[in-house]
């Protein structure tokens, strides 16, 4: 966190930037060898790691509602999406960075000695950060019209071995982690009365697959692996054009979440699940620590004249599988 002089903020802010900082000192990490407080954090990878790097905006009325969406969903959720980038990659977390923008009402308590909207969106954004040893070494902090809060992780690898969308080979099988729809599914549930927290947990709290990431890393198990953030629709095509294959998912293999239909599996997105290929012969287990892989698939060659990602029936019925997720810009969704 920039640590401002009083003439450019007010004394508000500086409690609240303070406050920040005491939090963050808490959480520790292998890599940051400087945290808030300086002009730069200083990170120090391991001999024969390289850095990386992703970034997300998260804007109120696009990515969350603060009417639907309680504070600490939104910080969890804001540093989920990088964390999944993370896992991707088959990186370990090193350090976060957190911008964040906020009108004033939401800095500061409602009702005395209540917390204000902000300690709710820290205290969801530190617990995940904690949960995956990834210190918040930096940001900033200004008022704003709506609330955004910009995230940047850095994580490390060793140099040369990040997991990419283009290593996948006809014949490579086709797995994906955990469930998929359970985040589209909570999502049109948000609000409504009686629904359990379980149900909405895959929205509002999505677990991003770090050590399963790492866990494929040491092995040397994936050929190829993309987070599934946009609707596995849309990022198994973006991983098959990467890699100038096709893909064949067969829809009976498809763990979807209870309760939610095919179409929330393909395209809801949001589920932060790890889609990645593997050769035939590596043998991936059922559970990676502690949770569920699936087959749903194969690649296969591509052929100009074929779609390029087929969604197979139990019938062997196939159809093309269009990449009908999230798009950016498409839609002026409340999502
Ligand atoms: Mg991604």
């Amino acid at each position: 966190m920039r640590m401002p002089t009083t003439t450019s903020k007010g004394r508000g802010e500086l409690a609240l930037i303070n406050r920040i900082r005491r939090r963050a000192d808490k959480a520790s990490g292998s890599g940051l060898s400087l945290g808030i407080g300086d002009d730069c954090a200083l990170l120090r990878l391991k001999p024969g790691e390289e850095a990386a790097v992703t970034t997300d905006l998260s804007i109120e009325g696009r990515h969350f509602r603060l009417d639907l969406h309680p504070p600490e969903s939104i910080g969890h959720r804001a540093l989920a999406r990088g964390l999944s980038d993370i896992a991707a990659m088959g990186a370990r977390p090193v350090a976060a960075f957190l911008s964040l923008g906020a009108p004033s009402e939401l800095t500061l308590p409602s009702l005395p000695k209540t917390p204000a909207w902000i300690d709710g969106f820290l205290d969801g954004f530190l617990t995940l950060a904690h949960k995956h040893k990834t210190p918040l070494a930096g940001g900033d902090l200004a008022q704003s019209q709506i609330a955004i809060a910009d995230i940047v992780l850095i994580g490390a690898v060793p140099r040369r071995k990040a997991f990419l969308r283009s290593g996948a080979k006809p014949g490579d099988l086709l797995y994906v982690t955990g469930s998929l729809g359970g985040s589209s599914l909570g999502l049109r549930q948000l609000g409504s009365p009686g629904i359990s927290p379980g149900d909405l947990a895959p929205h509002l709290w999505p677990q991003p697959r770090i050590d399963q990431g790492l866990w494929l890393q040491r092995k040397h198990a994936a050929s190829a692996a993309i987070d599934i953030s946009d609707g596995i629709s849309t990022d198994l095509h973006h991983l098959c054009e990467e890699s100038g294959v096709s893909g064949e998912v067969q829809s009976s293999c498809l763990p979807i979440f209870p309760g939610a239909s095919l179409e929330d599996a393909l395209n809801g997105g949001e589920d932060y699940e790890l889609l990645f290929t593997a050769h035939p012969n590596t043998r991936i287990p059922r559970k990676i620590v502690g949770v569920p892989v699936t087959r749903i698939g194969v690649i296969t060659k591509f052929r100009k004249a074929n779609p390029r990602v087929l969604l197979v029936d139990a019938f062997r019925r196939s159809k093309p599988m269009k990449p009908l997720g999230w798009e950016h810009f498409r839609a002026a969704t409340p999502e």
